[in-house]
């Protein structure tokens, strides 16, 4: 974590800012190492340009942090401690700082308050961009757990397919898939596990329930899992025992798409080249009312993160990103595709860290 830390300090100064108090959960496990979810209880990782960092945690995760290899000072405070008095209680051991970054999209204004209230003269100001800049180019490491998150997201959805028959619900399905994955030691998954069936594939965000697979439908798959902290996210969709012509046009029209985003993937590209792509040839099959979302969005510890791979961000792509590639077709009365793929690049383009086959499979 050291180098992270090395690095951030670099950031401050680039940015002519004293120090930054990170609380997200993904950022402070960024820089500490110590992966938590404290809910309303605040974790903070405190990093200035003059002193040693600081772990705030609850008293009773001191020492986890230390297992998980923080080294450096902390401040462990019980539940019935005013936890801002006892970070102005270390900060007055030196100077006070005259700048302070938050995460402005994170950090909550009940929070906000408090702080201001210890600190009336310290300038607080917007960091989020220091971190998201840091984190949108992975190292070796991350590179590596994030093809594990994705080997277990292909395998979460071979389980999927291969647990569908005339009958079964979705809400059965997501079990099965879910308990398969615990019994390879996933702990969780990174988002709500979506297994949507039949007229319900068309709503991009819809909701799982105890529909029952019938023949002709679609079934769409979107799930990911949490491995060591880092996220991953894959997207298949089949057809149960058999296809209707529009249905296939429909499918054929997003995995060509799908495949041309990806095939653009070159370090330089500007990111909203990949979506502007997808959405041609979209539009060329006249389905471009029906694809209503970005192409992505990058992934690491968090599933959605920077950057949007929106048609307009001029973001160049560079070695090291990782994010998805997911166009849909969503057309009521006819059914949804999407078909999404975590993708890593490389000095050569792009490498897909999730491999489940994409070819249309009717499952008989
Ligand atoms: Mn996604
Ligand atoms: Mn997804």
């Amino acid at each position: 974590m050291t180098n992270r830390l090395d690095s951030l300090i670099h950031e401050l100064k680039r940015n002519d800012l004293d120090s930054i108090f990170v609380t997200s959960k993904a950022n402070v496990y960024y820089l500490s190492g110590y992966y938590t979810d404290p809910h309303e209880r605040v974790v903070a990782v405190y990093v200035s340009q003059s002193d040693d960092p600081v772990l705030i945690v609850p008293a009773m995760e001191v020492n986890d942090a230390k297992d998980a290899g923080w080294n450096y000072d902390m401040i462990g405070y019980h539940d019935h401690e005013n936890v801002w008095e006892l970070f102005l209680n270390h900060l007055n051991k030196s100077k006070l700082p005259e700048s302070m970054g938050l995460e402005h999209d994170h950090f909550t204004l009940e929070r906000y308050e408090s702080l201001k209230k210890i600190l009336s003269t310290t300038h607080l100001k917007n960091a989020t961009n220091i971190l998201s800049n840091m984190r949108v180019i992975k190292s070796k490491q991350e590179y590596t757990l994030l093809k594990q998150a994705a080997s277990l997201a292909d395998f979460g959805v071979e389980t999927g397919v291969n647990a569908i028959k005339e009958g079964i619900s979705e809400l059965d399905i997501i079990a099965t898939i879910e308990y398969e994955l615990k019994k390879q030691g996933v702990q969780e998954m990174s988002f709500s596990t979506m297994v949507l069936s039949g007229g319900k594939t068309a709503s991009p965000h819809g909701t799982p329930d105890q529909t029952k697979i019938q023949k002709g439908d679609m079934v769409l798959f979107d799930l990911g899992v949490v491995f060591e902290g880092y996220c991953s996210d894959i997207t298949r969709t089949v057809a149960y025992h058999s296809i209707s012509d529009e249905q296939q046009q429909v499918y054929e029209t997003v995995l060509k798409a799908e495949q041309k985003a990806i095939e653009a993937c070159k370090v330089g590209v500007p990111v909203g080249k990949l979506d502007q792509i997808a959405r041609d040839h979209i539009g060329e099959a006249s389905y471009g009312e029906y694809f209503t979302h970005r192409i992505g969005h990058g992934l690491g510890i968090d599933v959605h993160e920077y950057p949007s791979m929106h048609g307009e961000n001029e973001l160049p792509l560079q070695e090291g990103m990782c994010f998805t590639i997911e166009p849909g077709i969503y057309v009521p009365n006819v059914g949804g595709v999407r078909i999404e793929d975590m993708i890593f690049m490389t000095d050569k383009g792009a490498e897909s860290l999730t491999t489940y086959p994409k070819e249309l499979q009717i499952i008989k």
